[in-house]
């Protein structure tokens, strides 16, 4: 983010022009949303993994879980809250699902703009990393 946006907006309404994910919550870049509300936006991941592959991210712009103040607390808890119903609606809560952040180069974080990863549809490959 640029200094003077960061500089100029009030806490906790952050959003960076130039973040791929903060322009899909504002409209300015297609997407298939399939959630929305005053806190979080939910769509369909470009290059899905699983036949279920949606991202849930806060519409404010939090950089990664290394961002996170004690303030975001009920959101990282509506954020999962959010995964929770969209696995009953996508018809994988009793399949299965899988929910990931990728923090930083070693897990391959491409896009730093918080976002959780929901997986379904699928066995998942097993194990991890
Ligand atoms: P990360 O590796 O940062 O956890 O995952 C970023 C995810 O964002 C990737 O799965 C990637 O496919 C997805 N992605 C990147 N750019 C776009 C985009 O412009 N639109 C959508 N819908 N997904 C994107
Ligand atoms: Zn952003």
């Amino acid at each position: 983010m640029v200094w003077w946006v960061k500089f100029q907006l009030p806490k906790g309404n952050s959003v960076d022009p130039t973040c791929i994910f903060c322009k899909i919550i504002d409209g300015n870049s297609p997407s298939t949303i399939v959630h929305q509300d005053e806190h979080a936006v939910a769509f369909l991941d470009i290059h899905p993994a699983a036949p279920v592959h949606i991202l849930i991210v806060p519409r404010q712009h939090i950089e990664s879980i290394n961002a996170l103040e004690t303030e975001h607390k009920s959101l990282i808890g509506h954020m999962f809250t959010v995964a929770r119903d969209l696995a009953k609606e996508k018809g994988v809560s009793e399949s299965g699902y899988r929910l990931i952040i990728n923090n930083g180069s070693d897990a391959r974080q491409a896009v730093f703009h918080l976002h959780l990863h929901l997986l379904g549809g699928q066995q998942m490959r097993y194990p991890m990393g």
